[in-house]
């Protein structure tokens, strides 16, 4: 008899982890063994296109999470399975084999996800009389829970935004409460024949299709550590030491960390971060989009240590302080997820704004080509996408910048962008980069107007003032000092070997106006 949690891709952690504290305590009420399951699907990895940094940064953290559950007695059973439409079948197998009286996991919003769930809910309920458990964990207000005074979700965000801050104040409501970490086994369960065997199950180093080379590996590792206490460590830096201009690039992130500031709300990366944030040439922002979107940190913790941090008692979602800006971003988060769970067409591949499935896209192979290598011509976005290839990771400018110009400059459709992100960024979330492809494209909820393009070159001086962040991705400009960092003038650029741009702003910017507007007036 046991009791089982499954693990999924977004909750590899062992704090604050819900379906896990949930599990925990029915095991303890039964007075039998909790076992941990994870499932790799690797055609799930394909369909949903999972990024090889992904799929190793899941693999690291289970390690490491595989040693951590040990010390509790609590076996982690790591398994891979094709074909993904027979997981149900495996799972409630497993179930069976090993006489569980419950399972316990964490709710995945997106479409396949939620039938899989629906399948294993059935199939555990008429074969086993398995007791399925499916909680809300990845957001901190759970989608469906923030309602229009009609009970609908919203469709725009400064709305919802209202709506969803004062419930995280409300002391019944327990958004911010930390869940219970999981008790230990009794020590008899390593002599069990099953349960003990599981203990001997080591997680895999690669799956089959997305590994990666040992250079980039040891690379992605560095900017990327995996693990709880790498992800609380990066929380902590972010809350009490300042920015760190030379912090660009692939190097490790927790190395050389500043001291701690004496007043955070104010001197910290978090206090600046109001007029920070959207400065590309240091580390302005806390970068733990890889964590939350892997589900090692909870974003419960980010708020609740914010406030310890800045001595708030009540949450604060105000644009006036660097924390109301950055609980607003973990509110952006949560907002794009309950689009997902409300309007599943977005996670099919249709636009939010249905009339804007019609839009006349370029098809140009070269141009997409040039975008995903960084070779447009335009440094910022060059700069951009060189980062996200290096690092798997951007920064959010520098992904509103390439995104908006992969969609209005080159007019290719922005499902392309969408699924080379997710292709390539560690931090590969469904919700959050449909929704900002989406705002960029102008054909989502909440969307930058079709018609407010921004200019590359005018976000780069804002953005990268002295030019340090193009010249730290973009080596060809590695040298270039001044204005012209910005936008090269053609002979610098070919005795610098760097591509002049594919298009010309000002006309790609009226041809996009175009398009739109014509399926505007339709
Ligand atoms: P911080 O500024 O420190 O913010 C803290 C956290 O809030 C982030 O880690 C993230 O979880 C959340 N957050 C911040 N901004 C947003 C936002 N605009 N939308 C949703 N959540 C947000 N974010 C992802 O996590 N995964 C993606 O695949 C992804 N794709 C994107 C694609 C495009 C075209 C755009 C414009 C944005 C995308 N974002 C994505 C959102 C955002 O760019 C990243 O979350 C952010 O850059 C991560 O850096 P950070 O952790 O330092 O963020």
């Amino acid at each position: 008899d046991c009791v089982v949690y499954w693990m999924r891709m977004e909750d590899l952690r062992i704090r604050d982890n819900r379906a896990l504290a949930q599990a925990s305590a029915q095991a303890q009420l039964s007075g039998i063994p909790l076992v941990v399951l994870h499932v790799l699907s690797p055609q799930d990895f394909t369909a949903h296109d999972r990024s090889a940094r992904r799929i190793d940064f899941t693999l690291r953290n289970l390690q490491v999470i595989r040693s951590e559950l040990a010390k509790l007695d609590i076996p982690l059973n790591t398994v891979s399975h094709t074909p993904r439409t027979n997981i149900p079948a495996f799972v409630v197998e497993l179930l069976q084999k090993w006489n569980a009286s419950h399972l316990f996991a964490n709710i995945e919003y997106e479409v396949d996800e939620l039938r899989r769930d629906l399948a294993v809910c059935k199939l555990a309920n008429e074969r086993g009389k398995v007791a399925c458990a499916f909680v809300h964990d990845k957001c901190i207000v759970a989608p469906g829970d923030v309602r229009t005074k009609e009970g609908r979700g919203y469709t725009v965000y400064s709305p919802f935004l209202r709506t969803w801050a004062p419930l995280l104040d409300k002391t019944a409501s327990n958004h911010l409460q930390e869940a219970k970490s999981p008790t230990t086994n009794a020590s008899s369960i390593r002599s069990h024949p099953v349960f003990g065997a599981l203990f001997n199950v080591v997680v895999p180093d690669s799956v089959e299709g997305f590994s990666l080379e040992p250079e980039e590996r040891e690379r992605i590792t560095i900017c990327w550590h995996a693990g709880e206490d790498a992800a609380h460590e990066m929380l902590r830096q972010f809350l009490y030491t300042a920015s760190r201009s030379s912090h660009l690039g692939a190097m490790d992130p927790l190395e050389d960390a500043n001291e701690a500031v004496k007043d955070p709300g104010k001197h910290s990366r978090l206090g600046k971060y109001k007029d920070q944030r959207d400065r590309l040439d240091s580390d302005t922002t806390s970068r733990l989009s890889p964590y939350l979107a892997a589900g090692v940190i909870s974003a419960r913790a980010c708020v609740r240590e914010a406030l310890v941090a800045t001595g708030k008692k009540k949450v604060d979602t105000s644009r006036d302080t660097g924390v109301g800006r950055w609980i607003q971003e973990l509110a952006w988060r949560d907002f794009y997820t309950h689009i997902v769970a409300l309007f599943p067409r977005v996670s099919m591949g249709r636009p939010f704004q249905e009339k804007y499935a019609d839009v006349r896209w370029e098809t140009s192979e070269e141009h997409l080509q040039a975008w995903k290598d960084g070779r447009t011509g335009v440094p910022i976005v060059d700069a951009a996408m060189r980062q996200a290839n290096e690092m798997g990771w951007m920064h959010n400018r520098g992904r509103m910048i390439a995104a908006m110009y992969l969609v209005k400059d080159l007019m290719i459709d922005w499902r392309l962008g969408e699924k080379y992100f997710m292709e390539t960024l560690i931090d590969g979330d469904l919700a959050s980069n449909n929704g900002g492809w989406q705002w960029s494209a102008s054909t989502g909820v909440d969307p930058a107007p079709y018609f407010r393009i921004f200019n590359p070159y005018t976000q780069s001086q804002k953005g990268d003032p002295g030019g340090e962040y193009i010249r730290t991705f973009v080596p060809e400009l590695a040298k270039v000092r001044g204005p012209e960092v910005h936008n090269p003038p053609p002979a610098l650029a070919d005795k610098l070997g760097y591509p002049r741009p594919l298009v010309d702003h000002k006309e790609a910017r009226e041809r996009a106006i175009r398009r739109y507007k014509n399926i505007g007036s339709k």
